[in-house]
């Protein structure tokens, strides 16, 4: 049942405050309604927390737990969601085979103290009458990822317009790693009038480069210096615009050259494009954001990184 928040929080303290809905003792609660989600968050608004929302669809690894640090650090509560999202994946694409370990997610989450995780079945999300979606339109987003994987965008505005509106949160934690995600997710906040304000956090990446992905799992360690050409044309351009490359068609012609005569990788796209159109850029610029896509044998892999901004290892 849903309250009516009378109560900001400098009039709440100690025995005033109500009970915290679904607490089980030491942990993070486990929500599986949107009910019990509606009703936790609200309680916490109400107490006049802020709250830090971190969406995912589990496989967690650190990259995923660098957005959880990022929400600890900046808002009072922290509700991680874990949810296989079949509105995004495409026909023929990966969702029955998407990596998920339930167990191993919690046991991440609770060690980076998150104070709720909200892992709904899809039946709840999408109910079988289910029958409003969220349409994404504008200025480059049918380009690279919203061209490769026709429906992807509409299905991720969906499920982050819903838990907006389930959830309210005062902020949300999204990565460069979908870069392009990440501008259509603050575009769809403004545009929704929801309030959220959208914090983009950096790439995580391995050692040796390759950004942290949970689909890595499928990589096998013959596969993996072909993963890092990504990383490596990334490096080489953020190189080569800092001894004064100016020219854009140079970049993407070293991508050509990088990935030209491998056979089991094949490069879908790697271009230098404005960072908040994505239209592709014919001279380089401090700022300019990197994308490329790749696919080796079953896998799809996808990085980024900003020219003249944090280097590639
Ligand atoms: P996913 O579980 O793949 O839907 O990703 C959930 C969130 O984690 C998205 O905002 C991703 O951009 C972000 N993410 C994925 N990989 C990384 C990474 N290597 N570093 C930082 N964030 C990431």
């Amino acid at each position: 049942m849903s309250r009516v928040c009378t109560r900001t929080r400098s009039t709440v303290t100690g025995n005033d405050a109500r009970p915290e809905p679904f607490k089980t003792g030491e942990g993070p609660r486990i929500l599986r309604s949107t009910a019990e989600l509606r009703e936790l968050t609200s309680h916490w608004r109400c107490q006049g927390f802020t709250v830090g929302l971190v969406p995912t669809m589990g496989a967690l690894h650190r990259g995923h737990l660098s957005l959880v640090a990022a929400a600890r650090a900046g808002c009072d509560r922290v509700l991680a969601s874990i949810f296989v999202n079949p509105l995004q994946f495409g026909p023929g694409e990966d969702f029955e085979r998407y990596p998920r370990d339930s167990q191993e997610d919690l046991a991440q989450l609770r060690a980076a103290s998150v104070d709720a995780i909200y892992m709904p079945p899809v039946s709840e999300v999408y109910p079988v009458d289910f029958a409003t979606t969220v349409h994404v339109a504008g200025a480059g987003f049918d380009r690279f990822e919203g061209a490769a994987r026709p429906g992807h965008f509409q299905g991720v505005a969906t499920i982050v317009a819903k838990l907006f509106s389930a959830t309210g949160p005062s902020r949300a934690y999204f990565s460069e790693k979908d870069a392009q995600q990440a501008v259509i997710v603050a575009r769809l906040a403004r545009d929704l009038d929801s309030g959220v304000e959208i914090e983009v956090c950096p790439i995580v990446r391995d050692p040796d480069g390759l950004a942290l992905s949970s689909r890595n799992v499928y990589l096998t360690p013959d596969q993996r210096p072909d993963a890092l050409l990504l990383s490596r044309w990334l490096r080489e351009c953020q190189l080569a615009f800092k001894a004064g490359e100016g020219l854009a068609d140079r970049l993407r012609g070293r991508a050509l050259a990088i990935f030209g005569d491998r056979g089991k990788i094949r490069l879908e796209y790697a271009d230098i494009v404005d960072p908040m159109t994505f239209a592709p850029l014919e001279f380089c610029a401090a700022g300019a954001r990197l994308v490329i896509a790749a696919r080796l044998v079953g896998l799809r892999l996808i990085d980024s990184a900003t020219l003249g901004g944090r280097p590639i290892p």
